[in-house]
């Protein structure tokens, strides 16, 4: 098995098939201008930072970034002028914010191979500083528009593998971790990883390592789908399959006129579903008033039960969840992508025991159960 990296690892986490596709298969993602943009920049700051005192000139740093610039995957020219102007004016900026302190770091684009739990693991770090004589900082840099703040640095797992990478290969300990972010000249500072969040990073490496040993490759739909293969994807392939490949389907379904006619259906359903809604609440109201469980029609009985259960409050779990951009992932409110987040590994127990407090609210809930009427013995509902 190849080496795992903290981008595949993410890969298999948002989707195992796109893994499987992209690093077994080999399929060549489409270039995009922000990782073409991200790497323009961040050749231009090894080049600025592979000097020994004294430091380039502005204007080096500058003629570097133009005769190297990459500009693949804009959609025209006006985009990546666009791109390209913005690029030089976060260098200048970067520049001028740290030329003054500029040292030699102890690496620039350091690549690492070690082994996590057994498990192969390769990556490169933008840069290492030293602290003091024994400890080195982490830098890594960010050309993305949103900036974060220190819980996002603070749960930042690429940074806790570049700890254990610097550990491990470098030989000195990690008394720093850095995000620079470029466009806004930030850079957010917390200390070296706690022992818990380490074990955190191997057992999901391990777990990652373990499912691709297994040919574990399932589509999972998130909210970048679709991504760069979607003629290799369950969820979208069908629109890229050619007229023969249809015409050979040995089901002989017309499976156009059979979408429609289902969709039709599913809109009368939801259409009966709302006069459904507006009628019980009607009986609902009525056995309110007169303080009825049960109610009889000519031919119909309805009984109304009452129950309790656990939820969530949607404002307070809203105020909790998007400083931390994980409202999103739960796409609009809902009590079981709740749990599911919960149980996933993507937030810390801190938060998930946040969460948990707000589960304190209760909801009622009544609903109607419809029996036929039968003659008149009360014992047979
Ligand atoms: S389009 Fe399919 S393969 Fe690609 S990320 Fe979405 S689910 Fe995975």
């Amino acid at each position: 098995m190849r080496p795992l990296s903290y981008s595949s690892i993410s890969t298999y986490i948002e989707c195992p098939l796109k893994y499987k596709l992209k690093y077994i298969d080999d399929l060549k993602e489409k270039p995009k201008p922000y990782l073409s943009f991200g790497s323009s920049l961040h050749d231009a700051l090894q080049f600025m930072y592979s000097f020994r005192p004294p430091p380039p000139s502005l204007d080096a740093v500058l003629k570097y970034y133009e005769e190297n610039w990459i500009s693949e995957g804009y959609a025209n020219y006006e985009e990546e002028e666009g791109y390209f102007s913005y690029g030089k004016d976060i260098l200048r900026a970067f520049y001028i914010t740290n030329i003054k302190k500029f040292k030699p770091p102890v690496a620039v684009e350091y690549k690492f191979d070690i082994e996590i739990e057994g498990v192969p693991v390769t990556g490169f770090i933008d840069r290492i500083d030293k602290v003091d004589e024994n400890k080195a900082e982490i830098i890594d840099y960010k050309s993305g528009k949103n900036i974060f703040d220190k819980s996002h640095v603070e749960e930042n797992e690429q940074l806790t593998m570049y700890q254990l990478a610097v550990e491990d290969s470098v030989g000195l300990s990690v008394g720093k971790l850095t995000l620079y972010h470029l466009p806004s000249q930030t850079p957010v500072s917390v200390g070296a990883r706690d022992p818990k969040k380490i074990e955190k990073l191997k057992k999901k490496v391990k777990e990652v390592s373990e499912n691709i040993a297994n040919g574990e490759f399932p589509a999972k739909k998130g909210r970048f789908c679709p991504c760069d293969f979607p003629e290799h994807c369950p969820y979208y392939r069908h629109l890229y399959l050619k007229e023969e490949e249809v015409k050979k389907e040995v089901t002989k379904v017309n499976i156009q006129k059979t979408i429609e006619e289902y969709s039709e259906l599913k809109e009368k359903e939801r259409e009966l579903k709302d006069k459904m809604k507006v009628l019980a609440e009607k009986i609902h109201v009525y056995c309110e008033e007169k303080g009825l469980a049960r109610v009889f029609g000519d031919e119909h009985v309805v009984t109304r039960t009452t129950s309790e259960r656990k939820g969530f409050d949607e404002d307070k779990l809203k105020e909790l969840l998007e400083p931390k951009g994980l409202w999103e992932r739960l796409l609009c409110y809902d009590d079981a992508l709740t749990k599911e987040l919960l149980d996933s590994d993507e937030i810390d127990d801190t938060l998930k025991n946040e969460i948990r407090k707000l589960e304190e609210v209760k909801k009622t809930i009544h609903q109607l159960r419809v029996r036929e009427r039968k003659e008149e013995n009360v014992n047979s509902y």
